[in-house]
């Protein structure tokens, strides 16, 4: 060792090979893939100590410390990042999985539920009561990971007057969630982001599958050449699209894809865990075939928008997702008058609250 950094004489002198912040994070990655996490915190550590305002060490960190489930010490790591790098995206997300913060209030608070719909949500309610049956699978719903399709660089489909999808869904989950929030104080709901960043497919089904959710619910918005198509569908996952439409829908949800690095399926990579879910997912997939149906034909008697029904294709977002999962295509983007709609407050509280009121639903159905 020829050249020592002088911060390094403070260091342990185990780490004295090290000539840099920058050898110790090689070092502290390589120990990582490796699965040698303590050895990875050790190193990392001495590594943010010389060079504290490195937030590539402190992400490091941040994944070694999440990987020993030292929860608490990962989200101060990757909190560090941010405030190094407030645009660092997947400490963005790792935060927000890891904290699960509540939504901030944001755009404009939610309006309260207004004393007619909260009577018409009581009187729901009660018949849903008299109706309760078991559930057949002996599944309840009780955590529910809601989606809002894209976001960051991945603005999703755009209208002509520029509306942008990733906006609408992140505001329509917000304003689903408080509605949720309201009408069932049991229920737990959680989120694949918060704020506007890129979050990869495959991080979506992660967290869902992380949470234990009973049920995923991916929001978008559809978008089509031809203006005229207007209306809401609702998805579920199957290996052939039901129809020519529904594979266009996947095509275009599933693009981005081809965007995120280091996308295990891109590299052909199958591990033996994927393996053994293809057993298991057709019983998923069944299911939110039959969540899917529920929720649209609860929506069509309360959307002012045309019922275009269910229909199945193979979305990534979907497929891997260990629970009944669903994707909403609320409106069309690219009609007009529906883009003029989807940019109204009062019109998306009406969403949100069918959407909300569909989910509670669910509760007492036979899935
Ligand atoms: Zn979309």
């Amino acid at each position: 060792m020829i050249a020592l950094a002088t911060g390094l004489v403070s260091l342990n002198s185990r780490f004295l090979w090290a000539e840099s912040g920058f050898d110790l994070g090689l070092k502290g990655q390589e120990l990582l893939a490796q699965g040698k996490y303590d050895q990875a915190i050790e190193i990392l550590q001495a590594g943010v100590k010389l060079e504290p305002d490195n937030e590539w060490l402190w992400g490091l960190l941040g994944r070694a410390y999440f990987q020993k489930k030292e929860l608490r010490k990962s989200l101060d790591s990757f909190r560090q990042v941010l405030r190094l790098n407030p645009e660092d995206t997947y400490s963005r997300m790792m935060v927000d999985i890891i904290s699960q913060k509540p939504l901030p209030p944001k755009i404009e608070p939610i309006k309260p539920l207004t004393p007619l719909e909260k009577k018409a949500l009581e009187e729901e309610k009660q018949i849903l009561d008299r109706l309760q049956v078991e559930n057949t699978l002996g599944y309840r719903i009780q955590r529910v990971v809601l989606d809002p399709g894209h976001g960051g660089f991945d603005s999703g489909a755009v209208g002509l007057k520029g509306l942008q999808e990733k906006e609408v869904n992140l505001d329509l989950v917000k304003r689903t969630s408080q509605i949720l929030a309201q009408m069932d104080k049991d229920l737990k709901v959680f989120f694949t982001r918060t704020e506007d960043y890129f979050v990869p497919l495959s991080a979506r089904t992660t967290t869902a599958n992380q949470y234990s959710a009973d049920l995923f619910v991916s929001f978008h918005v559809n978008a089509n050449e031809n203006r005229k198509p207007r209306g809401m569908e609702t998805y579920f996952c199957s290996e052939r699209a039901s129809s020519k439409e529904a594979a266009r829908v996947a095509e275009f949800e599933n693009s981005v894809l081809k965007l995120e690095k280091n996308e295990l399926i891109q590299k052909g990579y199958v591990n033996i865990e994927e393996i053994l879910f293809l057993f298991e997912r057709k019983r998923y997939w069944e299911a939110g075939g039959e969540v899917a149906s529920l929720i649209q034909n609860n929506l069509k008697n309360r959307l002012p928008l045309k019922n275009r029904g269910v229909h199945s294709a193979n979305f990534y977002v979907l497929r891997r997702a260990k629970m009944p999962s669903i994707l909403l295509e609320m409106g069309f983007i690219s009609n007009p008058e529906e883009e003029k709609l989807l940019a109204q407050s009062d019109f998306r509280h009406k969403l949100a609250l069918s959407i909300a009121s569909s989910i509670v639903s669910l509760k007492k159905s036979r899935i």
